[in-house]
Formats: C-alpha cells, sequence, structure tokens
C-alpha cells in the first residue's frame, strides 16, 4: 500500500480558525487572518472543537494518492459520499500483461493457502486474456477480475469528513485494509495540523466506546496505538 499527502489547502489550521473567529468578531476578514498566531488559532480550533461548531472544519481540504490497494478496499472507500475520488478504470486501462493484487495477511500466513489463492488469480488472469484475445472489450473481461485486484485512487476530504472517516474506519471493527489507509492518512494529516486532528481517530480515542455490544473491549489498547499518532508527534 501506497499512500502520500499531494496537496492541503494552504495554512488549514490557519484558515479553519480565521473561519471560525469570523464568526464572533465584528472586525474584517484580512484583521482577523493577520492578527493571529500559531498558538492563537490552534487555541481556537481547541474551541471549535469542544464546542461542536464543526462547519467551519469544511475549509481545509486534503488530496492522498493512494496506490497498492483491493478493489475491495476501494469499494469500501467510495462509499464515503462527501469525498471526492478518482479512480483508475477498468474500461480503459486493460490488463492483457496481468494485474497486481492483493494477498490478506491471514491467507498470506498460511502457505498452503496462499497457494490456492494465487492459483486462483492466475486463472483469472488467464480467463481475462483469452476474453481479450477473443475480442471482447476491457469493460466486459474486466468481470474476472476479482476484489483482490489492486487500484489506484486520488481522494480528496475535507477535515470534518476526514475526522469522521477516522472515526470509522480506524476503529478495530473495521476492515484491516482500509483500516491500514486510514491510520496512515491519519498520521499524515496530523503531523500537517495537529489542532485540526487533535483526538482523531477511532470514536474510543474521545471516550467510551460507541460501539456497544460490538465493541472490541480493547479501548484501552487502541489509545495506546494511537498515542502520538493524532497528535502528530
Ligand atoms: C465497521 C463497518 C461495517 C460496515 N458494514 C457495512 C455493510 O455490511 N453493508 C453496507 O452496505 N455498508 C457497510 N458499511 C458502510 C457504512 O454503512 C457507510 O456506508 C460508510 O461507512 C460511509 O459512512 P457514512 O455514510 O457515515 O459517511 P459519508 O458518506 O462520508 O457521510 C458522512 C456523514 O454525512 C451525513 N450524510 C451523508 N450523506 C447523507 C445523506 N444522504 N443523508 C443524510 N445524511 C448524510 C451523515 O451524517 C454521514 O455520517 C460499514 C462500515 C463500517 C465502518
Amino acid at each position: 500500500m501506497f499512500v502520500t499527502l499531494l496537496t492541503s489547502t494552504p495554512e488549514p489550521e490557519r484558515v479553519v480558525a480565521t473561519a471560525a473567529r469570523l464568526c464572533y468578531a465584528a472586525v474584517d476578514c484580512r484583521a482577523l487572518a493577520e492578527r493571529s498566531s500559531t498558538e492563537d488559532d490552534r487555541r481556537m480550533i481547541a474551541r471549535i472543537l469542544t464546542l461542536g461548531h464543526h462547519g467551519v472544519l469544511e475549509h481545509a481540504v486534503f488530496t492522498f494518492a493512494v496506490e497498492g490497494v483491493s478493489r475491495a478496499l476501494t469499494h469500501q472507500l467510495v462509499r464515503h459520499r462527501l469525498a471526492s475520488f478518482a479512480q483508475q478504470s477498468q474500461r480503459y486501462v486493460n490488463f492483457d500483461e496481468g494485474f497486481a493484487y492483493e494477498t490478506p495477511p491471514q491467507i498470506a500466513a498460511r502457505p498452503e493457502l496462499k497457494q490456492h489463492f494465487d492459483e486462483a488469480m492466475a486463472a483469472a488472469a488467464r480467463a481475462y486474456r483469452k476474453l481479450r484475445e477473443a475480442g471482447i472489450a476491457a469493460e466486459d473481461a474486466r468481470f474476472v477480475l476479482p476484489n483482490a485486484a489492486h487500484s489506484r485512487i486520488i481522494i480528496s476530504m475535507n477535515a470534518r469528513e476526514l475526522r469522521h472517516f477516522f472515526r470509522l474506519r480506524c476503529c478495530r471493527r473495521s476492515q484491516w485494509e482500509i483500516r491500514a489507509l486510514a491510520k496512515s492518512m491519519l498520521a499524515q494529516v496530523a503531523a500537517l495540523a495537529p489542532a485540526l486532528f487533535h483526538q482523531a481517530g477511532p470514536g474510543c480515542l474521545a471516550g467510551p466506546c460507541p460501539e456497544g455490544e460490538m465493541s472490541c473491549g480493547e479501548a484501552a489498547a487502541v489509545r495506546r496505538e494511537f498515542a502520538g499518532l493524532e497528535t502528530g508527534l
């Protein structure tokens, strides 16, 4: 899996803090931005996070490039409707030379199952090639490609949506691959904007586990896992 923060709103904390300050001040916008220090901005962001005034977080947008992840992951990812996506097409890109794929760790750890899995991938690649050789368009040949097939995707999310995404997808109840993606994204944005992503992560970082009966029961271990990560330290 390769995950990189391509770009973001310049000075994301300044933008969010200025938007928040605007709501409560009688002075003009330029004066608001010029007068604030990083410490002022971070204090203001802490305040709006506590108050639940989360609309202002939408002014900071972050864009990631992701590759070497399965279509199983991207299918879950694109359920997040407030994000924007551009994904490598299986219509316009063909896989005549074969496709890369993700092997779940549980399968990779057991050689007899790994062999079985690899044979299934090879059979899918053979079927794809046969269809293509028979003149079938990539958009139809792709029907034999598996969930494990690798994909590439560019994602843009604002800070409010990212915090929501981290809450759901950093949780131990989330699927392992999208959880790894979410953790990597969190580490990168928290390093850039620690105040914006303070206590971002699974729901149990900020209070009791919200999963009720479905809880993994390991909130203390999860909090240790995310200590430092969520502050960008
Ligand atoms: C552990 C786990 C298991 C899951 N299992 C399944 C499953 O078995 N089957 C399945 O289909 N999905 C499953 N999902 C996906 C889940 O149901 C959501 O579709 C996905 O997590 C996106 O979340 P969201 O809708 O909150 O986020 P987003 O689409 O990112 O939306 C963010 C927030 O905006 C608001 N919002 C967005 N659109 C609307 C709208 N149209 N109306 C009102 N409010 C809106 C909501 O408050 C929402 O929480 C699972 C997710 C997780 C984390």
